[in-house]
């Protein structure tokens, strides 16, 4: 078996869980404050949980995020999506349910974006030198001819989800129809994976809880002493900065910034995400956080808005039910979905 690639990228976390207890809580019978961080998702997950139990759920939810994760993770060989990838324009491979679940939220993801959020993308990172541990290209940038090849290879609609038969009995298989054609799940990943370990919580009677992996943080219920969880978004030019505080219950919330995986060419910042339209890095937005009830929405939305830009991005918003977007153009100016709840910021 080929060993697992470990890739985990910087830990400066666009996100920073504020003023959260570290007092152990004994009082009725609980296992107090469980606070455990484990590399998962190529960063650092944190589980923060209480109630009784809650040290038993938290295992379990490390486990289950874990095992999905290794379905999706596109750098791990042995993965699905790995799968899919070997086989594109060759043959359909047979997918649990979660990949496929993951795979048509990333879908619909890209339909409502009007293709801004592909999750073909990987042709165009491995042009711009993003499709490793450390980014960067070596030589000029990529040519007109190099892009449009590239862009040739991205597109999310030539995954084919099928119904097959396996030994009798029917299952879900998916298919890329190019050669070349690669799917990377760096833009929901740890939103979907996310989710699955916050159910797993809830499964054990967990229901005040915080799960952060990188740019995402799901949160359930409230602080030990019955406040809402306080997370601090971190300012995108300035590291030690908070741009502004949230305090929030029971939702998600997810960052991408162009600060956390970039290099700088002739002057240049290159960042991670990119218009599948131009086939370029986006080069307009400094950071967008979305606010959602579940992590795979706000993980992807965050990474959709970020291509879309303020006035597409924020008129996208104003569509879905349930979800805010807090967004920083290249400027530095501020812009805000009708309902997001703090808008105080420092910048
Ligand atoms: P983070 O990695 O900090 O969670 P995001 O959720 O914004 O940040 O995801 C960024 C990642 O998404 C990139 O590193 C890349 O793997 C992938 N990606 C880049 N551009 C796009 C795009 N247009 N659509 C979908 N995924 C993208
Ligand atoms: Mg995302």
């Amino acid at each position: 078996m080929m060993s697992r690639p470990k890739i985990i990228y910087p830990a400066l976390f666009c996100i920073v869980i504020l003023l959260t207890a570290s007092r152990p809580l004994r009082a009725g019978g609980t296992d107090g404050l469980v606070d455990e961080t484990r590399p998962l998702l190529h960063t650092f997950v944190q589980i923060k949980a209480y109630g009784t139990g809650a040290a038993k759920a938290v295992d379990a939810a490390f486990a289950e995020m874990g095992r999905v994760n290794d379905l999706l993770n596109n750098y791990d060989p042995n993965s699905e999506v790995s799968a899919i990838n070997t086989f594109a324009g060759i043959k359909p491979v047979v997918l649990s349910p979660e990949t496929v679940e993951a795979l048509e939220n990333a879908k619909r993801y890209g339909d409502i974006s009007g293709g801004a959020f592909d999750f073909t993308i990987g042709p165009l990172l491995k042009l711009w030198g993003f499709a490793k541990e450390i980014p960067g290209r070596r030589g000029n940038e990529p040519g007109e001819k190099e892009i449009r090849a590239a862009k040739e290879l991205v597109d999310y609609r030539a995954l084919e989800i099928s119904v097959g038969q396996k030994k009798g009995s029917s299952v879900k298989t998916g298919r890329l129809l190019k050669k070349g054609m690669r799917i990377d799940v760096g833009a929901f990943s740890k939103g979907f994976v996310s989710d699955r370990g916050m159910q797993v919580l809830k499964k054990h009677g967990i229901h005040n809880a915080l799960i952060a992996a990188g740019g995402t943080i799901c949160v359930a219920g409230t602080k030990p002493e019955g406040e809402p969880w306080q997370i601090g978004i971190r300012h995108p030019r300035k590291n030690e900065d908070m741009l502004t505080m949230l305090k929030l219950k029971d939702t998600t919330v997810s960052t991408s910034g162009d600060y956390e995986r970039f290099y700088n060419k002739k002057g240049k910042r290159r960042s991670h995400i990119i218009d599948p339209r131009t086939g370029r890095p986006v080069a307009r937005m400094q950071a967008v956080t979305v606010i959602a009830p579940e992590g795979k929405v706000s993980d992807a939305l965050s990474t959709a808005l970020f291509v879309l830009g303020t006035e597409d991005g924020l008129a996208l918003v104003d569509t879905l039910e349930g979800v805010e977007a807090l967004m920083v153009d290249d400027k530095g100016g501020i812009f805000y979905s009708r309902g997001w709840p703090q808008k105080v910021v420092i910048y």
